[in-house]
């Protein structure tokens, strides 16, 4: 300790600190152990092994019998790498936009040189299937190529239903691509990716998969892989084909795989697809996510606390919006500073620097979160409430413990 360190004071943020911010998540101690060892070999031996043993397992999280392929990189790179294998320069792409993950994927589309429109739904609403539909029954000429749709958008946790999208785009006759960012999403919301007639899916290892970020995963069917002749964005490092049950191993991941990652996510996917079970995580987080929603509805106050997404049935079971006016940084600090919990950021509801920006927060609640883990969290929220004076009803936790008392076997 330097000397001029200040005089340590009592403190309840010591002991273990919960990270809950909607990615990266909670990593499990025996992902991190996993993960921890000496280089392996990368050209043959037990990392190639594993390595096969993925691919089988992630189809299962995402429901599909199709392809799928490992990046190194994170959302942000496969928004690029689903794009550049289905698009061809000029190309125009529909977004129905829920929140502002819709507008970073767009942006990575004029990127790569493709036309971008957005139907906005506003923040706090889910895609409306029908209006997606009107849109493609007007486009005669078919110019429109893939509709781009975030399941969960991060920044408002709005959840929108894919399947019906998918039946919009078919009554409509329109053979765009169906493309889904499913960062925040996989393997804590229902998705079905092959039942809901989805062409190409998008996650990371770093939120429901419960992996330190670094790994992203592209879905593909083979519709998706038909658009990929007529691709003209597809560079060398890119380009699904060579990635896809490749004879070389290094072509997995052009290059050097990311081996430390690989045993993590190895790990992962035993608890989660084997352990666990991917319908049993659906359950769980849905339950979570009804004793996070119960817990807010006793604190909620007229023009005060509240949440982003009024109708249950169109939020997120990974990540909850909140709307705290004035006061949401107050709250994330004191909770962070005074008891370890840290909780998300507001994001895309108000521009940054913005007064109204400290009027958000969210509660990331994917991936290695228990019930337990859960009720610490309400708890801590609660005690940041009491601490801060902030308006708030009563009887929160009871009602949260009421659900994990009625879900529970
Ligand atoms: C986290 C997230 C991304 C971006 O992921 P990065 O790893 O930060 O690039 C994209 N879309 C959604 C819906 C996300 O939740």
């Amino acid at each position: 300790m330097r000397d001029d360190s200040p005089t340590p004071r009592p403190s309840l943020a010591n002991g273990p600190m919960t990270l809950a911010i909607p990615g990266p998540s909670i990593v499990p101690d025996r992902v991190l152990r996993a993960m921890h060892r000496p280089s392996p070999n990368i050209y043959h031996g037990p990392l190639v092994d594993l390595t096969h043993s993925l691919i089988p397992d992630l189809k299962q999280v995402a429901r599909t019998l199709h392809n799928a392929t490992i990046y190194i990189g994170n959302g942000h790179a496969v928004w690029e790498a689903s794009l550049a294998n289905t698009h061809a320069r000029g190309d125009l792409v529909l977004i129905p936009r829920t929140g502002t993950f819709a507008d970073g994927w767009g942006e990575m589309a004029r990127g790569l040189g493709l036309r971008v429109e957005y139907i906005d739904f506003g923040n706090r609403s889910p895609m409306d299937a029908a209006a997606i539909g009107a849109r493609l029954r007007d486009d005669k000429d078919l110019e429109i190529k893939s509709v781009l749709a975030v399941h969960v958008d991060t920044s408002s946790s709005v959840r929108s239903d894919i399947a019906a999208i998918r039946a919009e785009m078919d009554a409509a006759g329109h053979p765009a691509l169906l493309q889904v960012d499913c960062m925040a999403s996989l393997g804590c919301d229902v998705f079905e990716m092959d039942e809901w007639g989805v062409d190409v899916t998008i996650a990371g290892c770093q939120k429901g998969l419960m992996t330190p970020a670094g790994m992203a995963f592209v879905f593909y069917n083979d519709k998706a892989d038909r658009a990929r002749d007529r691709s003209d964005c597809a560079t060398g490092y890119w380009d699904w084909r060579p990635r896809t049950n490749p004879e070389v191993y290094f072509r997995y991941f052009n290059g050097t795989g990311p081996t430390h990652h690989l045993y993590g996510l190895r790990e992962a996917l035993d608890m989660l697809v084997h352990e666990e079970g991917i319908d049993n995580a659906w359950a769980r987080h849905a339950t979570l996510a009804r004793a996070l929603w119960a817990a807010f509805a006793a604190w909620e106050t007229p023009g005060g606390l509240e949440l982003n997404v009024r109708d249950p049935a169109h939020r997120s079971h990974a990540v909850t919006a909140v709307r705290l006016p004035e006061n949401a940084t107050r709250l994330r600090e004191w909770t962070e500073e005074e008891l370890g919990l840290t909780l998300g950021i507001g994001l895309g509801m108000a521009p940054l620097g913005d007064p109204a920006w400290h009027g958000f927060f969210r509660v990331g609640h994917m991936g290695h979160v228990s019930g337990h883990s859960m009720m610490g969290t309400l708890g801590a929220i609660e005690a940041g409430l009491r601490a801060l004076d902030l308006p708030h009803g009563p009887g929160a936790l009871a009602a949260a413990a009421s659900v994990l008392a009625a879900s529970a076997t």
